[in-house]
């Protein structure tokens, strides 16, 4: 086994020799009540490799990906690791703590509509904390989250193209590499994710190869989810060397082109048809709405045919709500990357 020199991986007051894993917490800033703090893993692999960040919390109610980076930072061994890893379990610790959806307790703000961050208020200087001490030091990075609650999401990836010949085959590679089914490369102007504003569209922007990673959701922590998130972080690092095996690449992979939203056009109470994961046709009825009295006033019908991505799994709508969001899909094609992987290869 080539064992690389001893090096030491810095984060702040987080430092781990090689060989070593050390936990901890990187100072941002501070509330009344106490710090506002990035906690950190550093494992750094005995022998010579890539360094992967993996970042979880940016949504901190999105569970199972929180859950899988936990479990991924507990098991992965130094001693067998090619690399390092800089896992950061929840980035939003205040998020976590107050239950808060999709926006900081703290200032209201969606981190992942604000990095790479900046000088206003606590989210910015949180997600600059982020880049310029936690992200900067990889080279491939994976930000993990769920649908947030009330959103009950099909698992995908993402990655959001640059213009960059050589990182957009790589982004591709891991997002086919990650996702179970679905993947999207959002070219830039699109709104497609990852859009302007997440952590995964501005680490590729700074010369990450940076994907999303998305599995679970409405605040659930289902193991399925869970193992969604450990399997496409492991089969990554496979290929990237960092742990022995081979990648398997999922058949059937499919590309999304777009996407479109069903609304609601009357109030009351939903009643759902659909699923995550149905293929859903134009017209097709995908929630009744009943008034207050319990009369069906509408049959939601889907304007476009797609595969359901998303479903809000909320009980009672008002006008103009969104019931379902569907992918446009195409078959992913071959790609020279990855089309040496097959299923359990
Ligand atoms: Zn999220």
């Amino acid at each position: 086994m080539p064992v690389k020199e001893t090096t030491t991986i810095e984060v702040g007051p987080v430092s781990a020799e090689t060989g070593e894993v050390a936990r901890g917490f990187l100072n941002v800033g501070e509330t009344a009540t106490g710090p506002v703090q990035l906690p950190l893993v550093i494992v750094n692999g005995v022998e010579p490799g890539p360094t992967l960040c993996l970042t979880a919390g940016v949504h901190a109610t999105e569970y199972a990906s929180i859950a899988a980076l936990m479990k991924l930072t507990n098991e992965v061994q130094p001693n067998q690791l090619r690399g390092s890893i800089i896992a950061v379990p929840i980035v939003n610790l205040h998020m976590f703590a107050a239950r808060t959806p999709f926006t900081s307790p703290l200032d209201g703000v969606n981190l992942n509509k604000i990095a790479p961050g900046g000088e206003g208020s606590i989210s910015e200087i949180l997600a600059r904390a982020l880049f310029e001490q936690v992200l900067s030091k990889a080279q491939y990075h994976i930000d993990m989250h769920a649908g947030d609650f009330g959103e009950m999401l099909l698992a995908f990836a993402g990655y959001s193209l640059t213009g960059n010949h050589e990182r957009d085959l790589q982004g591709e590679t891991l997002a086919r590499l990650w996702t179970p089914q679905v993947f999207c490369l959002a070219p830039a102007g699109t709104g497609l994710p990852p859009s302007p504003g997440f952590v995964a569209y501005a680490g590729a922007r700074k010369g990450v190869v940076s994907i999303l990673a998305e599995a679970g959701g409405n605040g659930g922590l289902d193991d399925a989810d869970i193992r969604t998130h450990y399997d496409g972080v492991r089969n990554v690092m496979r290929y990237l060397g960092m742990i022995d095996g081979n990648p398997q690449l999922r058949p059937n992979l499919l590309s999304a082109t777009g996407w479109h939203n069903t609304r609601a056009k009357r109030a009351g109470l939903l009643r759902l048809k659909v699923s995550v994961g149905d293929k859903i046709a134009a017209g097709q009825g995908v929630a009744e709405v009943c008034d207050v009295f319990g009369r069906v006033v509408e049959t939601v019908r889907a304007a476009k045919p797609g595969l359901a991505m998303l479903v809000w799994s909320h009980k009672a709508v008002n006008t103009g709500d969104p019931i379902v969001r569907c992918w446009s899909t195409k078959p992913a094609g071959p790609f020279a990357e990855t089309d040496r992987f097959g299923p359990g290869a």
